[in-house]
């Protein structure tokens, strides 16, 4: 038999980053048990996986407690669209919360290194731009977006506890908005959206007037990002912002994609959801210095290569 190199537990391994997460993991030669409840992520996703002898599946929900033996964990679960996290607000907080304790937990017993896929959201509305991990962020603690940004600082403070108490080796990554394959079709993120309502012809919903910003990576690139961040020393800990720094207003993305597609498609403009982000751009300079990383895949190219996997799937 091969020898593994680490055995490496993904939470979340079913949905989008975490399903390309696996797929690394397993080509640089690790044992990977993929974690996920299915709420937001599918065996789909990772079906050509699971012939893979150093491939898991577990269908587990994070919120309870989780006895494996591993080396490393990614902790991933909890739903990543506004339209998701809303669905059950109280069970995202639970996801957040319970599940990083459960986590942390895990960790704690069997010693393993543990990252925690933190967001941009926990700066919130921000007020400083571009986002440096040194900003505290504006962040309505009683709104709609609420259980997921405050969901995600509480996790936060719980891996800098776990850390500082238990002298656990934490990473924390703050991703920003990231796409590619496998995403969700009815997923309500801004991307597979407009992705899929471009290549139906149908109008593009954009919320509000269409000049908030947001600034894309493709899954590639953050995916090689939390994996340096992983390998690096155990002294870095993070927040580490992963992102791409080119920022785009949403009406500009709306017309890159229907250009792409070469859609018939009309824009229609809808109201803005409560506290949406007017602007959004990482400052990864700490990314570059510590992991020497940066995003490679520019919009056009990263929009092609999901437009080409949503023509397919919706085929
Ligand atoms: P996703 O919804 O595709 O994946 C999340 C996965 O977690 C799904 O497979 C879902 O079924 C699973 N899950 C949810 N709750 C669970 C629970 N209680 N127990 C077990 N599994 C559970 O979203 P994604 O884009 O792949 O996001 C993955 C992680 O990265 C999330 O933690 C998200 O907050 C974070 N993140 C993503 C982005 C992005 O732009 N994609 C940005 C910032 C942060
Ligand atoms: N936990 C887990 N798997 C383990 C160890 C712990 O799921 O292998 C959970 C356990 O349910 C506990 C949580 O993690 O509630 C936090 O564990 P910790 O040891 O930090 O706290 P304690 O058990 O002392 O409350
Ligand atoms: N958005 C939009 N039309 C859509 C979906 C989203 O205009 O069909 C907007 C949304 O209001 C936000 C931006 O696109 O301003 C990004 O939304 P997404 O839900 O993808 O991510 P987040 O707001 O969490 O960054």
């Amino acid at each position: 038999m091969k020898q593994t190199q680490k055995k490496i537990l993904v939470t979340g391994g079913g949905g989008f980053l975490g399903s390309h997460l696996c797929e690394r993991l397993l080509k640089e030669g690790n044992d990977v048990i993929c974690l996920d409840n299915f709420f937001t992520g599918s065996r789909s996703n990772v079906l050509h996986l699971l012939d893979n002898p150093f491939f898991e599946m577990m269908r587990h929900d994070i919120t309870f407690p989780l006895y494996v033996e591993v080396d490393e964990i990614y902790n991933l679960a909890c739903p990543a669209s506004p339209v998701h996290y809303q669905f059950n607000p109280v069970k995202t907080i639970k996801t957040n919360v319970h599940g990083a304790i459960n986590m942390l937990g895990l960790a704690k017993r069997i010693r393993a290194k543990i990252f925690q896929a933190s967001t941009s959201e926990v700066y919130g509305d921000p007020a400083v731009h571009p986002q440096p991990e040194t900003y505290w962020g504006h962040v309505n603690p009683i709104g709609i977006r609420s259980c997921y940004d405050e969901g995600k600082r509480c996790a936060e403070t719980l891996f800098f506890d776990y850390y500082r108490q238990h002298s656990l080796r934490i990473k924390v990554g703050r991703i920003f908005n990231t796409y590619g394959p496998n995403m969700n079709p009815d997923d309500g993120r801004v991307v597979s959206n407009f992705i899929v309502q471009a290549l139906n012809n149908r109008p593009i919903t954009i919320y509000g007037d269409g000049s908030q910003t947001r600034s894309f990576c493709y899954v590639d690139d953050l995916i090689e990002g939390i994996l340096r961040f992983m390998a690096s020393g155990d002294d870095f800990t993070g927040p580490v912002n992963l992102g791409n720094p080119t920022e785009f207003t949403i009406l500009e993305l709306a017309r890159q994609i229907i250009d792409l597609a070469g859609s018939g498609s009309s824009i229609v403009f809808e109201p803005l959801p409560e506290d949406d982000p007017r602007q959004r751009r990482p400052d990864i300079r700490l990314a570059k210095e510590r992991l020497n990383w940066e995003p490679r895949v520019g919009l056009g190219e990263g929009l092609r290569r999901t437009i080409e996997y949503f023509e397919n799937l919706l085929r």
